[in-house]
């Protein structure tokens, strides 16, 4: 990937909050400033021209602008209609689908797009913890999801791994949304650094660059600190899980990373079925963004005894998640991403579930 080039290709990205306005609404605002609506993305998949937008055909509450467009100084971003975040970055929130009533965790929170997508999903309903270690950023959580009118968080600053789950109300937790650390493998459009969350988002990933100049020990030597780095960031993600699995009345378990490595996706993916497997599966295509074309990669999926042994078998668990590969005109113009949901075997204590 040239960086720049990039960037270039990326259109931007927003989301509708639908805690204000309808996308038809903003459609019409925008039509009135002079911008041309297009009925149908681009085909084959390009970013729109120059002052043209569409509809996302993904996502419904999503509008798809020109690279570059800078929508900061718009009233409709100015007073919290207009989200700027990533189509990938969308994608967890709108796989886990929370019911409007139920009691969700947002587990690694900040700087909160996520947890307000959620909000917006659930219109204010029921209740949501959004939990981050960095105060810093969780302050920025609260900002940006006070901005976006939401009104059913609580915002926490403490490790996911160390909350109660017996408290009144994590054991009415049904839905889990986690959105670890990782790599940062995936993000590309820095020119969003400058100016929206994702600077936040960007800052806390860790960047593995692999020298490509110097001796062929110096080379070796960072593949090596790449693959620790790769193994505890790993660890760290089975662990966040596994943890979420514990909430006594937990259904579904979104995971997500902004990471191209399968260390962070398919090798996670694995080891949690592994250990939890035939309590948690791996909740069907038909409930994750079946119309996304890109999968995981069934190479990638490991051996499970009992459960994966065959090439069919490692292709039908990744057909159950969803990547995105970063760029264009070959990626899918968007961040790299991954994101699977887990959903608990058998019956729901709590009603409704
Ligand atoms: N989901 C966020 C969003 O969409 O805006 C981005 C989350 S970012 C990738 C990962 C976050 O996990 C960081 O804000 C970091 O501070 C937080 N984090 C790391 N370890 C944590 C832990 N043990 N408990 C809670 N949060 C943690």
């Amino acid at each position: 990937l040239i960086e720049g080039e990039d960037e270039l290709l990326l259109p931007r990205y927003v989301r509708v909050n639908l805690l204000m306005k309808t996308p038809q609404q903003v459609i019409d605002a925008f039509i009135a400033d002079g911008w041309t609506f297009l009925p149908e993305p681009p085909s084959p998949p390009a970013p729109p021209p120059a002052n043209t937008f569409h509809l996302d055909e993904h996502l419904d509450f999503m509008l798809v602008f020109p690279p570059k467009s800078d929508l900061h100084l718009h009233p409709l971003y100015v007073s919290g209609v207009l989200i700027l975040q990533d189509k990938a970055s969308c994608f967890p929130a709108a796989i886990l689908a929370p019911p409007k009533n139920a009691y969700v965790i947002d587990g690694c929170a900040a700087p909160g797009n996520k947890t307000s997508q959620l909000a917006m999903g659930m219109g204010n309903g029921g209740k949501i913890i959004a939990c981050d270690l960095d105060l810093r950023r969780l302050n920025i959580l609260k900002r940006l999801t006070t901005k976006a009118g939401c009104t059913n968080i609580t915002a926490l600053n403490t490790s996911f791994l160390t909350l109660d789950t017996t408290t009144p109300d994590n054991s009415k937790v049904s839905h889990i949304l986690l959105d670890p650390s990782c790599s940062g493998s995936g993000i590309i459009n820095r020119l969003d650094h400058l100016v929206d969350a994702y600077a936040e988002e960007q800052e806390q990933a860790t960047i593995l660059e692999t020298t490509t100049t110097g001796g062929a020990a110096e080379r070796a030597a960072a593949e090596e600190k790449k693959k620790e780095r790769l193994k505890s960031l790993g660890e760290f993600q089975v662990e966040c899980v596994s943890k979420a699995m514990t909430f006594p009345n937990v259904r579904k378990i979104s995971y997500s990373t902004c990471s191209i490595y399968a260390e962070e996706n398919e090798h996670v993916v694995t080891t949690l079925l592994k250990k939890h497997w035939p309590t948690w599966k791996l909740t069907p295509r038909a409930k994750v963004l079946p119309t996304w074309h890109r999968r995981g990669y069934p190479s990638e999926v490991c051996d499970i005894p009992g459960l994966v042994s065959t090439d069919e078998d490692r292709a039908k668990i990744a057909d159950c998640v969803v990547r995105a590969v970063p760029g264009g005109p070959e990626g899918d113009l968007m961040n790299g991403f991954f994101v699977a949901c887990f959903e608990r075997v058998g019956k729901s204590s709590l009603p409704g579930l």
